[in-house]
């Protein structure tokens, strides 16, 4: 992979810890594999997003996979260009070297556009607006005028009960966070820059320490427990 693109989930790996955007760059064999507990948290994240994509029935989606950021980028403008609405997995990179692949992209009627984050938890964390900034800030690199960004997440009480046959209507809830995300957009670009450079380097040295279960578990825990 290009050593200058760091994608969402790598920034927010990042963010939390250097060595581990490092190690998931240099020593992905590393990692260990995901708890069966951990395992069905991403599926269910999976079912979520399938859910979400039903709440948007004209959407379209850009199918390109993480391998192909260019040509996911250049389906994304062609999606655009010919005015769809609603664009599931739009991805945008800026000259900086950060891409994001939001989950929905939505076009408004004066031609700016939306960013739709899904999350499956009730709540919203800190990081999700760290996740959206970097997205706002790769899609406004691209050219993009983001109008606003918004975190579309689980009604209280409804986690548990996911399943094919929920109605979407029924389970999402949404939450303007634009003002929140754009003044941390600053920041972003801040430890972008200095995560550029963790990568121009050797294996960084971090002591394992609390933060490596906040706010989940670090995969690289094993690797770290043996060499540090
Ligand atoms: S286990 Fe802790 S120190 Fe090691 S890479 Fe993960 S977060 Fe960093």
């Amino acid at each position: 992979m290009n050593p200058t693109i760091i994608s969402k989930s790598q920034f927010i790996r990042g963010k939390k810890c250097k060595k581990s955007l490092w190690l998931y760059r240099n020593k992905s064999d590393e990692r260990t594999p995901p708890s069966q507990k951990r395992q069905e948290i991403f599926d269910n994240g999976n079912l979520v997003g399938e859910l979400a994509q039903k709440m948007f029935p004209d959407g379209v989606l850009v199918a390109e996979d993480y391998t192909k950021i260019a040509e996911a980028i250049e389906t994304t403008r062609a999606f655009v260009r010919e005015g769809k609405k609603f664009v599931f997995e739009s991805t945008a990179s800026n000259k900086e070297g950060f891409f994001s692949r939001i989950d929905v992209l939505e076009k408004n009627e004066d031609g700016s556009f939306n960013l739709i984050e899904v999350k499956s938890t009730e709540s919203i964390r800190d990081y999700y607006l760290d996740d959206l900034a970097l997205q706002a800030w790769a899609f406004i690199g691209e050219g993009y005028e983001i109008k606003k960004t918004i975190l579309m997440y689980l009604k209280k009480g409804t986690y548990k009960t996911i399943s094919e046959n929920s109605v979407p209507e029924q389970i999402f809830q949404f939450e303007d966070v634009t003002e929140k995300v754009f003044e941390r957009i600053d920041d972003v670009k801040k430890t972008g820059a200095e995560l550029l450079d963790v990568l121009t380097q050797g294996e960084p040295f971090v002591k394992i320490g609390n933060y490596c279960d906040s706010p989940y578990e670090c995969d690289f825990k094993e690797y770290c427990k043996g060499t540090s």
